[in-house]
């Protein structure tokens, strides 16, 4: 009985710590070399099948939430204007938040010298892919087909069409209603679907982590300790200092219970390596859990997990600041002053799916003239913090969602002081069987009708 009490968070912590056990026992043993019986059934095949299985279940989810949720957003807004407003402020704090991450993670990292005296031998290349080019961001943002920019998960094109259906349902009047009955009705039914997928988070959080540790070079890790450490301290001072400083000026509310709410959001990040398959979780804890009001949460949600990735300014920060030192090169202000204009530019341009900080940071890279195959360097243990990174890209877009719906009166204090708010149990999914009998009944009367 008592089993069936324990809060999905709980038991997601309790995959993830088994997780990081099973990885590291796995590594140490090196039970994982190619070939061997663990690596091709355990970590290469039940962990990876069942990973893999929850990301894919997470992004299916992504373009149709956020359709309906914002759709209903724009829709329960009560006056356009705010709209443009919520827009203006959350694009202003992804952009401010996002600079000072970077520019304080270049203080670190040169006041550290990390880098300096470092070997240049290493086997790994780094192979550029290229980025976005920058010009092409605003166009993108229209769609020219709307299937297409769904199929592809265009956030920015996905979120443009939205607003202005949304919109445009508005223009429609009364006549709507039955329509946007309907909107509401798919957006607590894509809810339920969140809520069903989590129910196997804990197994899956289990899988990805203890697959990811168990293939993570530690001797890599112990070599690059400088890189990896500077880059660490940077991602939490952000992290605990930086955006809970703004939270705390701008809101005035408990940062104790923002850091124990964002947890989940954090861990699922951390095991997905992605902010975009993390936007259903981020999406759900922030309205019910954080008490951000849909009509605010379901546009600064995905619009952040696109343009707002503080974590990976920081890692590109830290990352020219080490390959500098490393080749040599003296940047100068001028030099950084372009790296954070750059990151805060490519952070707009790229999704956050696993792996793209290292395509954003071959861009840095070209443009103050650090060499890209500098990148190789550090590539073997880019796994590792890639997951660490994107667990901070999201914690800034649940604290800017916070803060804009604070200020748009957009906001529940009385559930974002709730502890118990909503967490989910193994009793939140289900069907309520007189539901079940009532809807059968109108199914069955429809069928007799036609
Ligand atoms: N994986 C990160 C994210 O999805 C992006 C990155 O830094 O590679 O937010």
């Amino acid at each position: 009985m008592k089993k069936r009490k324990m809060t999905l968070t709980t038991k997601v912590v309790l995959g993830m710590i088994a997780g990081i056990v099973t990885g590291l026992v796995i590594n140490a043993l090196g039970l994982n070399e190619q070939g061997s019986f663990v690596e091709e059934y355990i970590v290469g095949g039940i962990f990876h099948v069942i990973g893999t299985m929850f990301i894919t279940a997470l992004k299916m989810l992504v373009v149709p939430l956020v359709l309906f949720s914002l759709i209903t957003g724009v829709l329960g807004i009560g006056d356009i204007n705010q709209l443009g407003k919520v827009g203006a402020k959350s694009f202003a704090l992804y952009i401010l938040t996002t600079a000072i991450a970077i520019a304080v993670a270049i203080a670190i990292a040169v006041a550290s010298a990390v880098g300096e005296g470092v070997n240049l031998a290493t086997e790994a290349t780094f192979i550029a892919k290229e980025a976005p080019p920058l010009n092409s961001v605003l166009i993108d943002i229209i769609p020219s087909n709307i299937i297409d920019a769904m199929a592809e998960g265009k956030m920015l094109q996905i979120i443009f069409f939205s607003i202005l259906l949304g919109i445009s349902i508005l223009m429609v009047g009364k006549k709507a209603k039955p329509l946007v009955s309907a909107i509401e009705i798919m957006n607590e039914v894509m809810m339920n679907m969140v809520n069903i997928i989590m129910a196997v988070a804990p197994y899956a959080v289990f899988a990805l982590i203890a697959k990811a540790i168990s293939n993570l070079g530690l001797d890599l890790l112990i070599n690059l300790a400088g890189y990896v450490a500077v880059l660490i301290i940077a991602l939490m001072v952000h992290l605990f200092i930086t955006l809970m400083g703004i939270f705390k000026l701008f809101t005035g509310l408990s940062i104790k219970t923002m850091l124990l709410k964002l947890r989940d959001v954090q861990i699922f990040a951390f095991s997905t390596s992605s902010s975009n398959a993390t936007i259903p979780v981020t999406l759900r804890t922030v309205t019910e859990r954080l008490g951000v009001n849909n009509s605010v949460a379901s546009f600064t949600v995905p619009f952040g997990a696109t343009i707002n990735m503080d974590g990976t300014a920081i890692m590109q920060g830290v990352a020219t600041v080490f390959i500098a030192n490393a080749y040599g090169v003296d940047l100068g202000l001028s030099g950084y002053l372009t790296v954070i204009m750059m990151s805060v530019l490519a952070s707009i341009g790229t999704a956050g799916v696993p792996g793209v900080g290292l395509i954003m940071l071959s861009m840095v890279f070209t443009q103050v003239g650090l060499p890209v195959e500098g990148i190789g360097l550090i590539l073997g243990v880019d796994r590792l913090l890639d997951m660490i990174r994107t667990a901070v890209n999201v914690s800034g877009d649940a604290t800017v969602s916070v803060i804009v719906a604070k200020s748009e009166q957009k906001f529940d204090r009385a559930v974002f002081i709730d502890p118990k708010a909503g967490i989910l149990t193994a009793d939140d999914i289900h069907i309520n069987e007189k539901s079940e009998e009532s809807l059968a009944k109108v199914v069955e009367k429809v069928h007799k009708k036609s």
